[in-house]
Formats: structure tokens, sequence, C-alpha cells
């Protein structure tokens, strides 16, 4: 062996070790920084939030850590709000397959969020109390920011550069009209609240029930189509960061994305949610219950600051800026080319479970080698389960006795959500 091939063959050994090691400082390096604020006013006692910064994907590995942030307006009374708090991370995590990396779990998120909210809702359900909440729930992993939302608390994302977008739809009756057609077609009524003399007055609600909402976690005592399946959104930020504004109607119904933005930009979280909450009460008074987290990923060299205030050629800096990279190869370049774009990963609204739940066969055996209900997760005896696709659209093109698989509790939550089977409401 000559020394020339020995010095080769060391070279061959050292990078590797080179490697992890710059592997791992990347991914430090790489890591933003996830600040937060939390502000509220209460007036009825019913907005709940949710606040964990310490979870992990591998239990026990602190590098896969993510963190949850959840606001949860109830009505109608609290027990809904308490409980889906309680419980609905469980109940989504338990819905997530095991063993998966970094990249598959946060493909895996969508789905297991949509099981997670109808589970949370049939069990709060089962348990024979009245009330209802909204539940807008943000999981942040790294740069991956995922909104999974039913009702009217809104999520809002304040990217680089002062672009403010929706991670959220409202699910308002007043204000949707997709979902007035399908709860409509559904087999609810949406009107006005009539008073004395046919005059109508409020925004539209749905009948029975009379809830202004078309999706939300409870409610036993509305029609079964106001759905818990909720829209999901997943986005994946520049690493310019940027900043996440959950808040209750409180807010929403005195300031708009923008105006809520706009009043704590350059501010620190804690500050930013307390100055949301003061500038809603200032325009409009403490008529609601009034609840704030501001979440800020930052850049972990801090050499990009969070949200300031736009400047004018704000977009023309960001396509000079990208325009330039592309003439350069550098890993510096590759950095500047993301400031500004928010790319996203992920957008599904459809309440129809079916769609939500997809095709995929192989999560849905337990270890146990038995079949798994999607939603609860229960054990399926051979001959109990029934696809999620049996007797829907979907069945000419998915064979029916193929997975995901439903127990029959939650076959029939399904077909009286999409109004196949006359919803169990007794109407007054
Ligand atoms: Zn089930």
């Amino acid at each position: 062996m000559s020394s020339g091939e020995g010095r080769r063959r060391r070279d061959n050994l050292v990078p590797l070790a080179a490697l992890i090691s710059r592997e791992m400082r990347i991914e430090k390096m790489d890591k933003p920084t996830v600040k937060y604020g939390h502000a509220a006013q209460s007036r009825k006692g019913e907005d709940h939030f949710l606040i964990k910064m310490d979870c992990q994907r591998v239990p026990g590995n602190s590098s896969s850590t993510f963190s949850v942030f959840a606001i949860f307006d109830g009505h109608n009374g609290n027990a809904a709000a308490i409980y889906t708090r309680e419980n609905l991370l469980n109940h989504i995590l338990g819905a997530m397959p095991r063993g998966l990396g970094r990249e598959e779990w946060i493909q895996a998120l969508p789905r297991a969020l949509v099981a997670g909210f109808v589970k949370t809702d049939k069990e709060f359900q089962s348990r024979g109390e009245t009330s209802g909440t909204t539940a807008t729930f943000v999981i942040v992993d790294r740069w991956t920011v995922t909104v999974a939302s039913v009702g009217d608390s809104r999520c809002i994302l304040d990217a680089q550069g002062g672009a403010v977008s929706s991670l959220t739809v409202d699910h308002r009756l007043e204000e949707n009209v997709e979902e007035r057609k399908r709860v409509t077609a559904s087999g609810g009524e949406v009107g006005r609240l009539s008073i004395v003399g046919g005059v109508e007055v409020g925004p539209l609600r749905c009948w029975p029930g009379g809830l202004c909402l078309s999706r939300s976690i409870g409610d036993m005592d509305v029609g079964e189509f106001i759905v818990p399946v909720p829209y999901v959104k997943q986005v994946k930020l520049s690493n310019a960061g940027g900043r996440l504004i959950v808040a209750s109607d409180g807010i929403w119904d005195a300031l708009s994305s923008e105006m809520a933005a706009k009043s704590c930009r350059g501010l620190p979280a804690e500050l930013a949610a307390k100055q949301v909450v003061k500038e809603a009460l200032r325009t409009r008074g403490l008529k609601d219950d009034t609840t704030c987290i501001v979440v800020d990923i930052i850049p972990p060299d801090n050499s990009i600051q969070p949200p300031t205030p736009p400047k004018k050629h704000n977009m023309l800096r960001a396509l000079l800026f990208r325009k330039k990279c592309h003439d350069s190869s550098s890993k510096l370049s590759k950095k500047l080319s993301a400031i500004g774009t928010v790319e996203e990963l992920f957008e599904e609204g459809s309440a129809m479970l079916a769609e939500r739940l997809g095709n995929d066969y192989s999560t849905s055996q337990s270890t146990s080698g038995l079949f798994t209900c999607v939603v609860c997760q229960i054990d399926l005896a051979p001959s109990e389960g029934i696809s999620v696709h049996a007797g829907s659209i979907f069945s000419t093109s998915s064979k029916p006795w193929q997975g995901p698989f439903l127990c029959a509790d939650c076959r029939n939550k399904k077909d009286a959500m999409e109004g196949k089977r006359p919803s169990g409401v007794k109407v007054a």
C-alpha cells in the first residue's frame, strides 16, 4: 500500500466524521428560536388557550422538539373548550403513525389533525354536555407551521417584508358562502333570529341549534352538519422567519388581520400580544372574551430582525435580491433567495372525511396486527371495520374493503356529518 493510497483512505474516513458534525452544526444553526407572548381580557370566561414549548416527536430526544399554541373559544359554557384543551393534542399525537422521520412526520400531520379533532368532538359529545368551542391549533416545528382550525379563532402570518396572510378560514355562516351551501345541502336551515313581528336580527345562524359557526367541537344540541373537521394549512417560512398572531374573535371583530399585525410590529412577542389586545379594546371595548397569542419564529443568527414596518420598496428589493442570487451559487445566495418567500406545503378545507382521511392503507394496521379505526384508534375485529370509502362516490375508484377503516360508531358519525342519515337532533 503506497502512502498516497493510505492518505486517500484516511481522507475518506475523516470527512465522514466531519460531515456528521457539520450536519449537526448546520441543524443547530438552522433551528430558529421560538418566542411567544400571551394576553387576554375575560368577559364570560369562555376563552381558553394552550401553550406547550417542549413537545417531542421522539420522546426523550431533545432535538425533536416542537411547540404547540392553541386557542379555544367556548360558547354555551366552557366545558367543551376545557375538554378540548386537555385532550386534543394527545388525540392528534395518538393518530400519528409511529417511527417516522422528521419530514414524514410533518407530512403525516394534516391527516392526524383531522382524526384528532373528530375524536375529541366524538368523545366530548359522548359526555352529554351541551357546550361547544372553536379550536385553532398551531404546531411549530422549526420553520414549518401547521395550523388546523374549526370556528372563527384566526391565525395570521406576518412574514418578513410586511406581507400578512391568513392561515385559517373563518367558519362563520354569515361570511362563508361555501359552508352555507354545505350546511344547507346536508339538511340544515340557515337564517337569522326572528323576533316578535317577524323582524330578522343578528348574523346568519344554522337551525336547529342557532349556531353562527359552521364548524366546531362539541355542540351536541345542534345539527351534525356542524362538523369538527378542521381546515388545515401547512407552510414553510423562509429563513427570515415571521410572526404568528393567534386570537379569538374578540380581537378579529375589532381589528382586521392587517391592523392586528401592524399594531405590534417591532415589539417583542410578549409586549406584542398585550398591544394587540389593548388595540382591540380601544377600538371596540370589552364586548367579548379577548385572547391573543403572538409567536415569533426568529432566525438563529439574529442577523435578520423580527418583522419591522414595511419599507416602500420592499417588493422591489426582494425581487432584486432574488435576481441577484440566481447569478451566484454560493450558500449565502441560497439563504437570501428565501427572503420574503413562504412555501405552501399543504392546504385542505373539505368537510368530507373520505377526502380528508385519504387512501393510505399502511397506517391503519396496529402493532397487534389488528386494524384500527382511523379516527378513534380502537382495534377492530376483522369483520368490524368499514372502509372510509365504502358507499361514497370514491368507492368506484378505491376498493371499499381497503383502509383506512372506521369503527361502526365513527362510520355513523361520518354519515350524519355528511347529511346521509337524519341527524340525531330533536327539533323543538
Ligand atoms: Zn372509531
